[in-house]
Parts: C-alpha cells; structure tokens; sequence
C-alpha cells in the first residue's frame, strides 16, 4: 500500500537523537535554542519560538493576543480541527468562513463580510501548502485594526508573492508533527515580527516562567524564578529540536522532489475529465498535499478502487462547522459541503519512488478509462453472436 503521507527520516535524525542521549540533556535547552535560530535564518523572521505542536503554537499565539470569550476570530470551516480547538481554548469563538474551490484557500471576500465588531483575529491556513490571498487580507485587517494569525502547518518553506510565509501576518504557526513539510517527531513553532508578542509567547509556552535555568550553564543557574502570568506546558524537548535541525538540511531536497511529483501527477491528470486537481505555484511552494475534486458523485467509489490498486488516500478535512463540539457556531457554507463530497488526497511524500508515483497515475487512469471498454465490447460480440 502506498500511504498517502510518510515522514522522511534516516540515519542523520538517529544520529542527532543519539548525540542528545549521550549529552544527558533531553529538555528543552541549547539544541532547541539552536533549532529557533536556524528558523529565523531560514524564514527571515524577526523572532521563532519552538513549542512541542503545531496546535499550541496556535493556541500561544492566539493566546499571547489576549483573546476572551465573546471575542471573534474568522477562520475557514475546511481545516484540520486543531485550528478550532485553539480558537476555543482562548474562549473566543471561531466564526466559520468559504474557502475558494480552485484552492481551498480561505474565501477573502466571503471572510471580510463576517467580520463584526466582535473579530479580533482572521485565521487563514495555507492549504496544502498554497498561501491564501495574504495581501488582501491583511489591508483589510490592518485598516480595521484585526490581527491575522496563520495557521502554516502545510505551508513551511513556501513563498507568497516572493515573501516567505512566516514573514507575512502578525504571527504565523507552524506544525512539524510526523507528516509535515519537515517533522520533529513532534513540533511546532510560532514566528512574528514583534519582541513583545514573542517574549510573551516564550514565557508562556513554560508555565509563565520568566527565567528558568540557563540551559547553556546548568551549572551555574539560579534556582529562583518568577511566575509573571498564566502558562502552558508547551516547550519543545531537545531531542525533536535535534531531530528537526536534521531536517532542516534536507528541506530543499524534500522541496523538490515534491514539485516534481506534483509536476508528473498534473500532466497525466491533465486530460481527465472526472477530476481536477488543487492548483498549485511549483515556483513558489512547497507543495505539501495532492487534492482532486472528484466530479459527479464518485469520489467514494474513486477512492475504494485506488484503495483495491494499493493506493491510500485521505479526506482532508471533514468540515469543521458540521462537527458536534461546535454545533453553537453552526453556519451554513454550501461551497465547503459541496466541497467536502469532492476532495480527496492523493499520496505525495518525498520518499515516493518514480515506480510508486506510476502505480497511483495508472490506478488513476484505469478508474476513468477502465477495462470495461473492452469487455463491454466483448458483450456485444457475445450478444451478436446467438
Ligand atoms: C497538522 C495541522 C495542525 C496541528 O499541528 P500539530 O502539530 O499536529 O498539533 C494544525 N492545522 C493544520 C491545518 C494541520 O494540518
């Protein structure tokens, strides 16, 4: 079976796992340090703290925005539910948006007309890696004073107009869990451009610590400390810094073996008639999910025969907005639920092998253009033939 997403590791992520054993220090200390640095670098963010996932960065960033309930934030309904539960963790309340059908981007339009005197965040997420129309949105928010946080879980190391997502919105999440664009094992960041907003986030992802031992000089730390508000139990340990610095390396390897995946997928689907691939920017993205619309009502039985040829695939996501825990916030999105009866996605991971990215293209084929041809040619001779 080939999985739909598999993360990439090897030998130099057991090795940096091994060097983090041998030190004896596996918390949160100079390794993870190391990891937000290289992450500025990387995106040229201002400031990256590190945090153990993709949801708590979401939840610290909304957090560090000092979000109550009753207050709003716009988000997509079509996104993996840690989004939402972040927002409800604040006690504010998500307020479910469209999202655009040619790229299951956040629906700006369809977003700034749900915007109340209640909104305090607008919420995109990069779909698969696609940043959503950044440069609308955030005119629009900056002019009626709405900060934007972006979920970036799939959209690591893409670019939006030239500029790197991480670059772009007040703070800007991201998700390094097992099958992201790179992985710590477990992980999670948030980047910004204000000192303020990350110091707070830094002091909060560690219980409201304001110091804790300098993990640089253990031996000289002071074993006083200052709780300066509420907090979390969020930091990152060592040992998944480590393993995402070894990733780090081997992103713009992961990067291209992606867009040519994505690149061989578009062209044999182009002139399928049954489905229509996500569109994608392989100049500027890191492309990390492969997503078709599956035309008339047969994305179910789409999906059962590639699961029969050896092909797994995933629905991403089921609607938040249709989900019992947030029944209160209920709307009705006829482009999202129309969308949900489409979308599937299709394997892509840079471990794929030119033989894997063949067996999904041929089960593909044989789905629209099945044998049955032939065999329904054979009944008629059968039937002629009496
Ligand atoms: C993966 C993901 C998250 C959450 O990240 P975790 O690291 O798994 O907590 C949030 N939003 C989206 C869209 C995701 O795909």
């Amino acid at each position: 079976m080939i999985p739909t997403y598999r993360p990439c590791i090897g030998r130099e992520e057991l090795d940096a796992v091994q060097s983090i054993f041998d030190s004896r220090w596996l918390g949160m200390g100079e390794v993870t340090r190391t990891f937000e640095l290289r992450l500025e670098e990387f995106l040229g963010a201002r400031r990256v703290v590190a945090v153990d996932r993709g949801t708590a960065a979401l939840h610290l960033a909304l957090d560090a925005l000092e979000l109550q309930a009753g207050d709003e934030v716009i988000v997509p309904s079509l996104t993996f539910v840690g989004t939402i539960q972040a927002i409800r963790l604040t006690g504010a309340t998500p307020v479910f948006c469209e999202v655009d059908p040619a790229t299951l981007n956040m629906a700006v339009q369809d977003a700034l007309g749900r915007i109340t005197d209640k909104t305090r965040v607008i919420l995109p997420v990069h779909f698969g890696g696609l940043p959503c129309e950044m440069d609308k949105l955030l005119h629009a928010a900056r002019m009626r004073g709405i900060r934007v946080v972006e979920d970036a879980a799939h959209a690591f190391g893409s670019r939006y107009n030239g500029r790197m997502i991480g670059t772009l919105g007040d703070l800007t999440c991201f998700s390094f869990d097992a099958i992201k664009n790179i992985t710590c094992g477990e992980g999670g960041a948030v980047a910004t451009d204000s000192d303020e907003l990350a110091n707070r986030i830094a002091r909060r992802r560690c219980l409201g610590i304001e110091r804790a031992i300098d993990p640089t000089d253990p031996a000289r730390a002071n074993w006083q400390y200052r709780v300066l508000s509420h907090g979390f139990r969020y930091h990152m340990s060592d040992i998944n810094a480590a393993i995402g610095l070894a990733q780090l390396e081997k992103f713009p390897a992961f990067q291209r073996r992606k867009r040519e995946i994505v690149r061989r997928y578009d062209d044999a689907f182009a002139k399928i008639e049954g489905i229509e691939p996500l569109r994608h920017d392989l100049e500027q993205t890191c492309p990390w999910a492969y997503v078709v619309k599956v035309y008339g009502n047969r994305r179910d039985a789409f999906r059962a025969h590639l699961q029969r040829h050896g092909v797994a695939t995933l629905i991403q996501f089921i609607p938040n907005h249709l989900q019992p825990a947030f029944a209160q916030c209920r709307v009705e999105l006829p482009v999202t639920e129309q969308l949900f009866r489409q979308i599937v996605s299709l394997p892509l991971h840079a471990e794929m092998t030119d033989a894997d990215v063949e067996t999904v293209i041929r089960a593909v084929h044989r789905f629209f253009d099945p044998p049955s041809r032939n065999r329904r040619r054979r009944g008629l001779t059968q039937k002629a033939e009496p």
